[in-house]
């Protein structure tokens, strides 16, 4: 009989395979998906540094 106390380990967020609570990359997986994760953040400070040009929409408008 299998014990399904999942209370040590949750899934990764971005392959969504188990990871045990004691792995070196936790919530991760792995350090790849820990550099994955670490992309999006990095993609999401780029949209929020970069302005909306404003300028520009004026000037398209008639
Ligand atoms: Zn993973």
């Amino acid at each position: 009989m299998k014990q399904t106390t999942n209370q040590s380990s949750t899934k990764c967020p971005i392959c969504k395979s188990e990871t045990p609570a004691d792995n070196e990359q936790y919530p991760f997986c792995s350090s790849r998906c820990k550099t994955i994760d670490l992309g999006r953040w990095v993609d999401e400070s780029y949209k929020i540094t970069r302005p909306i040009e404003h300028r520009d929409l004026e000037e398209g408008v008639d």
